[in-house]
């Protein structure tokens, strides 16, 4: 048995309807079996390829004849030989000839006043300025923000190389960024008396900033460290939430962008903002001038996190009896060069010492919290002990004096705020850094971006995690948004 698929091709302007034949398919009728039931993946994809050839071509031979006569005298261009053009679809890559032409004499003296040196033109290169279908851009841009480029370009049968890919998403991301505002200082708009007469707003916004790091590629230069990439997400109530994301020493519209993702959640000027960060300079400055109501937090999470460090440490220091009590093995060298010393203090006395900074900054009481903490420093600093693990203890708990000064004033009674059900914490912008940065930029050891690099796909990925890649597709291609090609369940994988 052999099946024939042809494509018919009807138009108006065409006295009979053109035929182009596609593909034959043959089965055998005697041993049909599960496998040989219907078409094959192999099939489908060659009927559709050659379906797209046949339409790709018909409609530019159709543009073309429309373009070739001269719009204002109507005589009809000299051709100017042809070259070929190579369109690239979801379908398959197709080589169209785009037909070159004269400009029309009515034409050339204008062209020659302009001192324009390009007399003839080509309608079809003109109207294909991007040599990729929007749909597969679209495609190719949203599988590279989920998955390796080396994986996608395995997922197009190697249709478009690494390089091409990359090549897409800083373009689709220079675009996507062009369009975002200008940067600004302020974000606040308005005097006191014009936000009283704003609508009662909505609970208040919770805006969380963290950053990560990823490791950097400079040319061949494979020690080039790392640089920071700032995320950050918002939420309000039932909405989904919202992110935004740059690399810090690239980007130069951080602070347009955490407005307008605050903006996309509709934060009115008399609405409550509440920050939540782990401090920084950077990430502090970022979050200024942004809103009239904002609060500033610093993390709870982020203050829990370096306390548990310090009580890691500190049973190293409470280790060292161990250390001394192995040497009394070769008492001879030893025994009256180190005396364990009665002033160090024990594991219960360091434990208990950092419950209490615990206890302090929970309850917001900041000044408290530094006079343990500087007890601490002293009982450390035993200018007779230089023990490598009391020195690293008392260096953490130096340091850690340091971040809460340098916070003060963005810490709060953290204890007040819980028992009244506000947020606390960034855990979920912890999870945010998880959800943008770890999954796709530091999966490998081994995987190392240029700032441009990872700048732009940022700009990409988010728009994925945002649920707006397909709305800002439409946007550009309005005749894209016919086809729904992004649905649900997209998400989920
Ligand atoms: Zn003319």
């Amino acid at each position: 048995m052999k099946i024939t698929i042809q494509v018919m091709i009807e138009d108006d302007a065409m006295p009979q309807a053109a035929k182009a034949g596609v593909i034959s398919i043959e089965r055998s009728v005697e041993d049909l079996r599960p496998e040989t039931l219907g078409l094959k993946l192999d099939e489908a994809k060659e009927i559709l390829a050659e379906i797209q050839t046949v339409l790709v071509t018909a409609q530019a031979t159709r543009f073309q004849e429309r373009q070739c006569s001269c719009p204002d005298c109507r005589t009809p261009y000299q051709k100017n030989g042809t070259h070929q053009l190579t369109f690239r679809t979801l379908f398959g890559t197709i080589k169209l000839t785009s037909q070159r032409f004269y400009a029309c004499s009515c034409h050339q003296a204008k062209i020659r006043r302009q001192g324009q040196k390009q007399l003839s033109f080509s309608p079809l290169a003109k109207l294909l300025l991007e040599r990729t279908a929007p749909e597969f851009l679209y495609l190719q841009t949203k599988w590279v923000a989920v998955m390796s480029y080396g994986r996608t370009a395995e997922l197009l049968e190697k249709r478009s190389s690494t390089a091409t890919l990359s090549g897409h998403v800083q373009q689709v991301a220079t675009r996507v960024d062009g369009e975002l505002g200008e940067e600004q200082c302020s974000f606040i708009e308005g005097c006191p008396q014009e936000w009283e007469k704003l609508p009662e707003p909505a609970e208040p916004l919770v805006m969380g900033i963290d950053g990560g790091y990823v490791h950097a590629r400079e040319g061949q230069n494979h020690k080039a460290g790392f640089f920071e990439i700032i995320v950050g997400k918002s939420m309000t109530g039932e909405q989904s939430s919202k992110r935004f994301g740059f690399v810090n020493t690239y980007d130069t519209k951080s602070k347009r962008r955490v407005y307008e993702a605050l903006k996309s959640q509709g934060m009115q000027m008399n609405q409550q903002v509440i920050f939540l960060s782990d401090g920084g300079d950077d990430v502090r400055n970022l979050q200024l001038y942004l809103s009239p109501f904002a609060e500033h937090i610093l993390d709870w999470f982020h203050i829990t996190m370096r306390l548990t460090v310090l009580g890691q440490l500190t049973k190293g220091v409470a280790l060292r009896p161990e250390v001394t009590g192995k040497k009394k093995m070769q008492p001879r060298f030893e025994q009256d060069e180190e005396e364990p010393s009665p002033s160090i203090p024990t594991l219960e006395e360091l434990e208990h010492q950092l419950e209490r900074i615990k206890w302090y900054l929970w309850h917001g009481n900041v000044f408290r919290a530094l006079q343990v903490g500087e007890d601490l420093e002293e009982d450390l600093d035993l200018p007779e002990q230089k023990n490598v693990t009391i020195q690293k203890m008392l260096q953490a708990v130096r340091e850690f004096n340091g971040y809460i000064t340098a916070n003060e004033h963005y810490i709060v009674n953290y204890g007040d705020r819980y028992r009244n059900g506000e947020t606390i914490s960034t855990a979920f912008v912890e999870s945010t850094v998880n959800e943008v940065i770890s999954k796709r930029f530091v999966k490998k050891q081994q995987m190392r971006w240029t700032k441009e690099g990872a700048h732009g796909l940022l700009q990409v990925r988010i728009q994925v995690l945002n649920d707006e890649l397909q709305q800002t597709f439409s946007s550009w291609y309005p005749g894209m948004s016919e086809t729904p090609i992004a649905t649900e369940n997209d998400k989920a994988a």
